[in-house]
């Protein structure tokens, strides 16, 4: 195992949305986030996991008369659609990727194996995550905790594209919600503070992965979290 320390990014589907009804994503941010992606390569191990709400969501598009289980299917292949635009974004920087997927694509993406993720950190890939679990009725919340175990990471940077980091209440809709900028996994459960799913929280403090919310759209963020040099909210055990 390479001494460096691991890094599991969740970019949110809605981050990556275009503002043009005619087009899904926004390249110029994808590209924005490749290039930090980039730069942090020669200093950590890093895993992405893609969400795909800005293609498709499960639970809500299911409502026109789709089962459940389909309707989740299509927002994993939502996930795999968003991963190969960061892989061609991330190859066109020079950056070599590792594509994994939990939904089996064939031939295009690898299977997920602590041998196959070791492999590709020793060569200094980048190992993008998609397919979210691989199971119906879950989100990449939970596939994002899962692969932060598989790639033993230090921690999770979890990107927002509304707000800089956790809030006693929503902060869109509540004036007098207060910023968090440090707290445990804990305080998370007892005051129902919105981060991620339960099952993800969970998994991330059983497994010691501390988690950092921050605003993945704020001027080069992703860079900036890992310095301290940004708002963020810190969880931790
Ligand atoms: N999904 C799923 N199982 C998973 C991960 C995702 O069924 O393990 C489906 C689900 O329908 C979800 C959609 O894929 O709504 C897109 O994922 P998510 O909503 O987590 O994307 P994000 O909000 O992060 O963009």
């Amino acid at each position: 195992m390479t001494s460096k320390k691991r890094v599991l990014i969740k970019v949110s589907g809605a981050s990556i949305k275009a503002k043009n009804p005619n087009s899904i994503f926004n390249f110029d941010i994808v590209k924005k986030l490749c290039s930090q992606i980039k730069q942090l390569n020669a200093k950590y191990n890093i895993g992405i996991v893609v969400g795909g709400g800005n293609i498709w969501r499960g639970k809500m598009d299911s409502e026109h008369c789709l089962k459940r289980a389909d309707a989740d299917y299509i927002g994993m292949l939502s996930t795999i659609a968003n991963s190969f635009v960061f892989k061609d974004i991330l190859e066109s920087l020079g950056v070599k990727v590792s594509l994994f997927s939990a939904l089996p694509v064939g031939f295009l993406t690898k299977p997920i194996t602590s041998e196959n993720i070791e492999k590709s950190f020793s060569k200094n890939q980048v190992c993008l995550f998609a397919g979210g679990t691989g199971h119906p009725y879950f989100t990449t919340d939970t596939g994002c905790a899962i692969r932060a175990i598989d790639m033993q990471a230090d921690m999770i940077l979890m990107g927002k594209d509304l707000v800089d980091g956790v809030f006693t209440a929503d902060p869109l809709k509540n004036k007098n919600a207060k910023f968090i900028a440090n707290t445990t996994f804990f305080d998370v459960y007892k005051r129902k503070l919105q981060v991620m799913d339960l099952s993800a929280l969970t998994l991330c403090e059983e497994n010691n992965i501390d988690i950092y919310v921050f605003n993945i759209l704020g001027n080069n963020s992703i860079v900036k979290v890992l310095q301290k040099k940004c708002k963020f909210t810190h969880i931790h055990k």
